[in-house]
């Protein structure tokens, strides 16, 4: 293991940690050095009210805390500095930390290093989260101690603390993370696929590129490397890990997850397993099919029972407000796709239903090119209901579909249920950021949930909504 992330030579050696960033990779760094009986120093410009009581129980715990804004000096006597992921590159503390020639990691790569089983890896521009967790599914059902950790929500640092001996970490990596992890070397890895995303922090799509594939730099030939369909190396890279990719239809190489007629395949070499028919998929929707694809190719080096895999792929039981289904009222199916926050989303949750729904939709706008999906919502919506501050720009987006504008989100919820008329189905999926009326896409699918349920009792006592 690089000395740099070795606990106990960090203990034994007196050495001090310093971490910059109170966010949830912070704080999650933060006990597991301390656990370790490291010394830590925690950095941080603003501690706000939510996060006050967890800082100063650290402070008990004995690290040093500094609130406010800090200089070089701050860094005195530090071994080894952690970076979360939102303190931008060009940050001046990065740049004295440089010059000091202390080392930069993210929390990832601390917790990465203290595992001793194979390491299973996510990242990609889409689907990161429902294929980390799904990948952790299919080890559980295969009878191994799978845990989704990183991105995902708990992280990684945190999951390593709490679990036992043994567990098999699947994290979930964003870009920004991987800037810090010039050691991580996961046993599996995914990049699912790279689309423009974030070129506002990596300036351009090589960049953005190169960081994803930054994953696979430490691999060897006993380790695997899964690839979207799209995902191409950078010029003049050559992967060293056996390369699984997954496509919809057979991508051809050696080792492969696709789709042969309607059943999921599984090959590698010579053998082709067909694990469980499409339709059987516990998600629907193409983007979770190549979801799934790729959380088979992810754990199939540790799972040779492929029954289990086919358990896993029918039994996942899906995210959170990610085409949740969010209960039925009077013949009328909810769905809960909140986490839809650009055109990109919307698209793949119409894609995702055989017939027209009811679509709710509007919130923030980010500048999304609405026009772009017209067509697919013509086609796919039967009535609209717009809500929030994006509704006007949403009809003049998509002048042929039925609409109409709710006063409020109950109202909306309200008057899908009207317009679907006792059958089909009721998706709210927004292709808007939720600030104008939400603090974030969670509650507002929460809210959407706790309506659906109110208008569910309110049918079965025999009221009107
Ligand atoms: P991430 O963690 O990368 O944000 P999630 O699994 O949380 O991904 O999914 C977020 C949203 O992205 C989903 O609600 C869905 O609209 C869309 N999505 C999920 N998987 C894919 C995919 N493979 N390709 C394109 N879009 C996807």
């Amino acid at each position: 293991m690089e000395a740099v992330l070795d606990i106990s030579e960090l203990r034994r050696r007196g050495r001090r940690v310093c971490i910059l960033g109170f966010g949830r990779s912070g704080l999650g760094a933060a006990r597991l050095l301390l656990a370790g009986g490291v010394a830590v120093r925690l950095l941080e410009r603003e501690v706000d009210d939510v996060r006050r009581a967890a800082w100063e129980r650290l402070g008990q715990q004995g690290a040093q805390l500094r609130a406010g804004p800090h200089d070089a000096e701050a860094l005195e006597g530090a071994a080894l500095l952690i970076r979360s992921p939102g303190v931008p590159a060009d940050a001046p503390i990065l740049e004295a930390a440089r010059e000091r020639r202390i080392p930069i990691r993210a929390e990832l790569a601390l917790a990465a290093a203290q595992i001793h089983t194979p390491l299973l890896a996510v990242t990609g521009t889409n689907g990161k989260s429902t294929t980390t967790a799904w990948a952790a599914h299919l080890l559980r059902r295969a009878g191994l101690p799978g845990v989704a950790a990183g991105n995902i929500g708990r992280s990684l640092s945190q999951a390593v603390l709490e679990e036992p001996e043994g567990a098999i970490f699947v994290a979930e990596i964003s870009s920004f993370q991987l800037e810090d992890c010039p050691e991580l070397r996961p046993h599996s890895a995914a990049i699912l696929n790279i689309a423009p995303d974030h070129l506002d922090r990596h300036g351009s799509l090589e960049a953005y590129r190169a960081s994803k594939w930054s994953l696979a730099r430490n691999q060897t030939g006993d380790d695997w490397l899964v690839l979207g369909e799209s995902v191409r190396p950078p010029a003049g890279l050559q992967p060293a890990a056996r390369v699984a990719r997954f496509a919809h239809e057979d991508p051809g190489g050696a080792c492969a997850a696709f789709v042969a007629g309607e059943q999921l395949v599984y090959r590698e070499g010579q053998h082709a397993a067909a694990l469980i028919e499409r339709r059987a998929l516990s998600l629907p929707g193409p983007h979770n099919l190549a979801n799934a694809l790729a959380a088979v190719c992810l754990v199939a080096p540790l799972v040779k029972e492929r029954r289990a895999l086919a358990r896993g792929l029918r039994d996942f039981p899906g995210l959170p407000h990610r085409l949740e289904p969010a209960g039925e009222v009077g013949g009328v199916r909810f769905v809960n796709d909140s986490k839809a926050t650009n055109v990109e989303s919307l698209r793949v949750a119409l894609q995702s239903f055989p017939e027209p729904v009811v679509l709710i939709a509007g919130g923030l706008d980010k500048g999304g090119q609405f026009e772009a999906i017209g067509d697919l919502v013509a086609e796919r919506v039967r009535h609209l209901v717009l809500v929030g501050a994006a509704a006007e720009r949403l009809r003049r987006a998509w002048p042929n579909v039925p609409a109409q504008r709710a006063e409020d989100f109950r109202d909306a919820v309200r008057r899908a249920l009207a317009a679907a008329d006792g059958s089909g189905v009721v998706l709210l999926s927004p292709g808007c950021a939720s600030f104008d009326l939400f603090r974030d896409y969670e509650e507002r699918g929460a809210v959407f949930k706790a309506l659906v349920a109110e208008l569910a009792g309110a049918g079965a006592r025999g009221e009107t909504a």
